[in-house]
């Protein structure tokens, strides 16, 4: 049996942040990832600076062998309508490519990471079996939409009769679908591109339950939409496309495949993202942004503070002492809020209030950009 201070499932952001975080505080750390790494995440690749500067990236070494594209501007509206361009002095946003972002974080955490399903986790005398090979006191749950660890949490939940709070399947849980693809464009199609890399495109549906991206980062167009329910979404996906078609954005026919994915929305409902010797970061947690669907963030944030508190605890990892894990992440996040679908507007109604507002430079500068996408006013965590 392989012996460990903290084991954690799940490699991407969060699992790699807190690793990084956890094995420079002098603690034995061991990750598992089902996936080999560098693995494909279906993911649109946009992130803030704040995420950059919390990570501490070193922009020159990471863009030496990775695309890194600036953003200074974004083309948002609802599709078919009128587009707006907000643009900004300097860079507000980067694009990344996950299957390059999350390699690079998982090698600069300098943590071994085991590519292996986590299939089994028992609790056995204090301290976690997982995989019947390795051992902890503490496990950490980083394995997104379906980590196992977030599935023990709500069994435990239940078991114990108390509400469940970080069920996907609990009415209070508000779930993003979404479908992306993402390709290489030639040199020639590249420079012939009617998207511009600096400006991502940001298509809202009518009836404002998502929206979807076309957007460029150096040579690679990443092209996908996401919606606040399943049923349908190909074909929402699928029109998208050919809009985008209509619009000379894409020039071949929609691709076969696009890559799916679920995450939960930080709102309506706190999630339960800490027991006795657990604590659940980044998706596993349901934290991204409600209106944008940023994951990316909340998944960093959540690990930095985690680390934060795991490396605070002497090796006490009761409920008790975990606590501050939940309060310290609902100050920086705030409690969850209602989600605003604006439901009882007619649908006619709804679409014709988006439409206009979202055509005015005033409301996609400060409402939709500012406001929903950017956060502006929440600096980097300094952790
Ligand atoms: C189509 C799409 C577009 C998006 N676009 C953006 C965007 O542009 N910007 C942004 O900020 N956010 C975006 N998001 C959200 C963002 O991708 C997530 O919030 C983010 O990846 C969360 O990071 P994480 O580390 O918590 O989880 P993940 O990145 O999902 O990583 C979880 C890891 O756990 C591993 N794992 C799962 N189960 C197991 C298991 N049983 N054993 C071992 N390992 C396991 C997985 O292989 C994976 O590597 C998008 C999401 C989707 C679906």
């Amino acid at each position: 049996m392989n012996s460990h201070d903290v084991i954690i499932v799940g490699a991407g952001p969060a699992g790699s942040t807190c690793a990084a975080r956890l094995k420079k505080s002098g603690l034995n750390v061991k990750l598992f990832d089902k996936k080999v790494f560098p693995r494909v995440k279906p993911c649109a690749g946009w992130v803030t600076p704040q995420v950059i500067e919390a990570l501490r990236i070193d922009v020159g070494d990471y863009r030496r062998e990775n695309t890194f594209q600036p953003i200074t501007g974004f083309r948002t509206g609802i599709i078919g309508g009128r587009m707006v361009e907000t643009h900004f002095q300097q860079p507000v946003s980067y694009g990344i490519r996950r299957i390059e972002f999350d390699n690079y974080l998982l090698k600069s955490s300098g943590v071994p990471c085991e590519f292996k399903p986590v299939k089994n986790i028992v609790r056995d005398n204090g301290r976690w079996l997982v995989n019947e090979t390795d051992e902890a006191p503490l496990i950490v749950g980083a394995g997104g939409h379906f980590c196992p660890v977030a599935r023990l949490v709500r069994q435990q939940t239940d078991a114990n009769g108390s509400t469940p709070g970080s069920d996907s399947k609990n009415p209070n849980s508000i779930v993003v679908y979404a479908q992306e693809v993402e390709f290489e464009i030639s040199e020639a199609k590249a420079s012939s591109q009617s998207v511009n890399p600096e400006v991502p495109e940001l298509y809202f549906c009518g009836d404002l339950q998502g929206y979807g991206w076309c957007f460029r980062k150096g040579n690679f167009l990443n092209v996908g939409l996401g919606r606040l329910e399943k049923t349908g979404l190909s074909s929402h996906v699928r029109e998208f496309w050919q809009f985008l078609r209509s619009k000379n954005k894409v020039v071949a026919p929609a691709p076969s495949h696009f890559l799916g994915h679920a995450y939960r929305l930080y709102a309506e409902k706190q999630p339960i993202i800490h027991q006795d010797r657990i604590l659940l970061i980044g998706d596993s947690a349901g934290l991204s942004y409600p209106q944008s669907g940023e994951g990316i963030r909340p998944a960093v944030e959540s690990a930095l503070i985690a680390a934060d508190v795991i490396a605070n605890a002497n090796g006490d990892f009761s409920a008790n002492s975990l606590a501050a894990y939940p309060q310290r992440l609902v100050a920086r996040l705030g409690p969850p809020k209602p989600y605003q679908a604006s439901n009882w507007l007619p649908a006619a109604w709804l679409q014709n209030i988006a439409a206009s507002l979202m055509a005015t430079k005033w409301f996609a500068k400060n409402v939709v950009i500012d406001n929903w996408f950017l956060h502006r006013k929440q600096g980097t965590l300094q952790i």
